[in-house]
């Protein structure tokens, strides 16, 4: 492939003896269980794939984007789950704390994070609704040498592991429609008194993803954990989340390549009549063909892309654009997969109908695709694409 080099092959090779060995016996049961996937988190830590970006200084890899991306596209082919908690913490709660961090709190916060020795979490949506930030209404006030936040969060992944919360809070009296000032980020230790923790949801897809409500009930933190700029984090964010938004094409990728595979071997072996299906039915061919060719499309989008942020480019568009089609071609692929399955399909055991469960939810975690479709929408306007 054109876009391997000896570095990228051997991480490449690293994630997927670790997904072979260790990911894949397991894959299926934390799925039924909707278990958190701990051990492999930890171990993820180990292998380096929760800091591939982040600087060595600070405990990382100081490796490239694509590499990344690499390693997201082999766990998301067995345990898309690991792939969300790692996107959550590496990529939303870290890539915040790598941009806007203090040396001070990316030595406290950043450095075991990239190890696993911490796990970190992000909170900004609320049941006002994921992007209507301007109603948003967790508030925080200075208060001498601390900031008191109240309010709560919905919807947040790796709650109850997660050590530290990266949060969004309004800091001044609302935040502003067209500025979009107004709103600061912080660091919350998980053990800080007057921060509650629900019970996780229980949900379609994304078992073990630990998704549920934070609140704070005059929560008090000191100053000096405000990350980033006052009144700034919307700015800060909508770069920031560029790349958790980048890593869904990966994670896509990864899920969708899988469906197919199964799909692919199940047709091969599956014989009715004398003969497979495969061969038997030009319906079921043609299907694979589509799908295939969908997966093609998806991983040329997908390296083309991550190869423009190496090179320096801000990607904000293709960021956005990988989060759309990284779920809308996963979702086709594995409900095209159960398809071809027929009823077995449907049966959780075989394996394949939870890559189209986690493939829905991949449409609206993080973001909707419509709400990412707008902001698309209002690059290509000002020529920002
Ligand atoms: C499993 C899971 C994990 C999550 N993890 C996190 C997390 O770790 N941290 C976090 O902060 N959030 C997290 N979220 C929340 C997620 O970001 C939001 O669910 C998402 O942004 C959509 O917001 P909403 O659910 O409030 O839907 P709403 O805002 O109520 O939107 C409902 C629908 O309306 C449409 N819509 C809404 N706004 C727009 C718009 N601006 N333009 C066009 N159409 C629009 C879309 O079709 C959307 O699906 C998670 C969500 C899920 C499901």
């Amino acid at each position: 492939m054109w876009y391997m080099n000896e570095e990228r092959q051997l991480m490449q090779n690293i994630a997927k003896e670790f997904v072979e060995n260790e990911v894949k016996p397991v894959a299926l049961e934390i799925d039924k269980k909707d278990e958190f996937p701990l051990k492999l988190f930890k171990r993820a830590g180990e292998l380096g794939f929760l800091g591939v970006t982040f600087p060595e200084e600070f405990g990382g890899l100081g490796g490239d984007n694509t590499t990344l991306a690499l390693i997201i596209e082999e766990l998301s082919k067995s345990s898309p789950v690991l792939a969300v908690a790692i996107g959550a913490h590496s990529l939303l709660a870290g890539g915040m704390l790598n941009m806007l961090g203090s040396p001070e709190q990316k030595e406290k916060y950043l450095k075991p994070a990239a190890t696993g020795e911490i796990i970190l979490a992000c909170g900004s949506t609320e049941s006002a609704g994921g992007s209507n930030h301007i109603e948003h209404n967790t508030k925080a006030v200075l208060d001498g040498d601390e900031w008191v936040i109240n309010g709560g969060k919905v919807l947040i992944s790796n709650i109850h592991y997660a050590n530290a919360y990266v949060v969004l809070a309004v800091t001044d009296d609302k935040v502003d429609p067209v500025t979009r000032e107004g709103m600061s980020a912080f660091i919350i230790d998980a053990d800080t008194p007057g921060f509650e923790v629900s019970k996780p949801e229980v949900k379609l897809g994304w078992h073990g993803s630990s998704t549920g409500t934070i609140s704070f009930k005059n929560c008090r933190i000191p100053k000096e954990n405000l990350l980033g700029p006052l009144n700034g984090a919307l700015r800060a964010m909508f770069v920031s989340v560029r790349d958790e938004f980048l890593s869904c094409g990966p994670m896509g990728l990864g899920m969708a390549e899988a469906a197919y595979e199964m799909a692919l071997n199940y047709s091969l072996e599956r014989e009715q009549q004398g003969q497979n299906m495969y061969d038997r039915l030009q319906v079921t061919r043609h299907k694979l063909v589509k799908m295939f060719t969908e997966i093609q499309t998806l991983r040329a989008l997908v390296y083309s892309s991550y190869a423009l942020k190496d090179q320096g480019h801000l990607a904000l568009a293709e960021g956005r654009m990988l989060k759309v089609k990284g779920a809308e071609v996963s979702e086709y692929v594995a409900r095209e997969a159960i398809q071809i399955f027929g009823g077995v399909g449907t049966i959780v055991d075989t394996g394949v109908e939870r890559f189209w469960r986690d493939a829905k939810v991949l449409a609206i975690g993080g973001a909707s695709v419509e709400a990412l479709n707008e902001q698309i929408g209002y690059m290509i306007r000002n020529k920002m694409v």
